[in-house]
């Protein structure tokens, strides 16, 4: 039997096929590399280019490889980005949703397990780790996007021979150990992307978002999680839905939240670098303090955090943005060296 993973060309969809792959899985990868890489596919994983959207091609993708289990990372997750274009994001992260999970029932397929985001919980009411039954209130079109997934999921799971995990991701951050994949997404604005950009002197600055927030030093509090730990999560939940387990909610995080000012400090003292951090305005749609708390996972999947370090998670976030550049590079020449050999 075979995995397909969607969007696993991008940052955790491309750890994800190389765990699958560690773990003996056969790997179909469907990604239509709007943001993600081909190069960041491992060589082993089957790929075909193209659309969740795409009807025709789920259908030949299904049909040409045996698959028992759909990881659906495809989609859109820049909050701000959300707010300007809402409807792209209902979209990527909601139709295309609504179509593979149609398209998999249809095919036979029942095991989904589905990205979901913190984001589905909006502001939470106090600074305490946040339950999966908590009010889920999403800020911004984002969650909003997300949530709807998940309630349609919910619903198909019902009705049909389907079942499905969405694990709720907290603030995913770091790369693989062995240096086989990070966060490569040109112009990411995730907060470690960023500052690591700026400690290896790619970008003169980092903003913090508002320092008025409600928490100890008034800039946002969030859950960073390590890639290595989350793609584990996504394993055991296989594991759990092969073995026959219900439709499960559950949050992916450590427990313990880090302010802005915190991480950017972190960054500063693991790199050994200086840079200019301007405080600034709060980004539109962000709430305050996002803790995980992780008892489902833990209890009904079985999931053991391995990785619940913030020095580990920079240095490893660190490691990557440095071979980036250069894998880049080397991906731009094999591209023009293809180009120039086929003219
Ligand atoms: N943030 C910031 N400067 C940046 C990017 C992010 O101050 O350049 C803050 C953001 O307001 C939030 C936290 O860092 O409090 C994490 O934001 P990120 O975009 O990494 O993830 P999100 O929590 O929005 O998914």
């Amino acid at each position: 039997m075979a995995v397909l993973v969607t969007g696993g060309a991008g940052y955790i969809g491309s750890h994800m096929a190389w765990a699958l792959l560690d773990a003996g899985e056969e790997v179909v990868v469907l990604d239509r590399l709007s943001t993600g890489f081909r190069w960041a596919v491992p060589p082993a994983a089957r790929f075909y280019l193209g659309n969740v959207g795409n009807r025709d091609l789920l259908a030949q993708v299904f049909a040409e490889n045996n698959i028992d289990a759909i990881l659906h990372f495809a989609g859109s997750i820049v909050v701000p980005q959300s707010v300007a274009h809402p409807l792209e994001y209902y979209e990527n992260n909601t139709s295309n949703t609504r179509l593979l999970a149609a398209a998999a029932i249809e095919a036979g397929i029942r095991h989904l397990v589905f990205s979901s985001t913190a984001a589905v919980y909006g502001d939470v009411a106090d600074d305490r780790p946040v339950v999966e039954s908590a009010p889920t209130l999403p800020k911004n079109p984002y969650g909003q996007s997300k949530l709807m997934s998940e309630l349609m999921l919910k619903d198909a799971a019902v009705a049909h021979d389907f079942r499905f995990v969405a694990l709720r991701y907290f603030n995913v951050a770091g790369a693989d150990p062995q240096g086989r994949s990070g966060l490569s997404t040109d112009g990411a604005t995730h907060l470690l992307k960023i500052a690591c950009e700026a400690a290896l002197g790619h970008r003169n600055a980092v903003d913090v978002f508002g320092t008025d927030y409600p928490t100890a030093d008034g800039t946002g509090v969030r859950d960073y999680i390590h890639v290595t730990d989350l793609v584990n999560a996504h394993l055991m939940a296989l594991d759990y839905l092969r073995k026959g387990g219900d439709a499960l909610i559950a949050n992916c995080g450590y427990g313990r939240g880090y302010s802005v000012l915190e991480v950017l400090e972190t960054v500063k003292r693991v790199s050994g670098k200086e840079f200019v951090v301007n405080l600034s305005p709060r980004r539109p749609g962000d709430a305050a303090s996002v803790v995980a708390d992780s008892t489902v996972a833990r209890e009904l999947l079985g999931w053991v955090p391995r990785h619940d370090d913030l020095d580990l998670i920079v240095t490893t976030a660190l490691t990557w943005e440095r071979a980036l550049v250069e894998r880049k590079d080397g991906d731009l020449r094999t591209i023009r060296h293809k180009l120039a050999s086929a003219s």
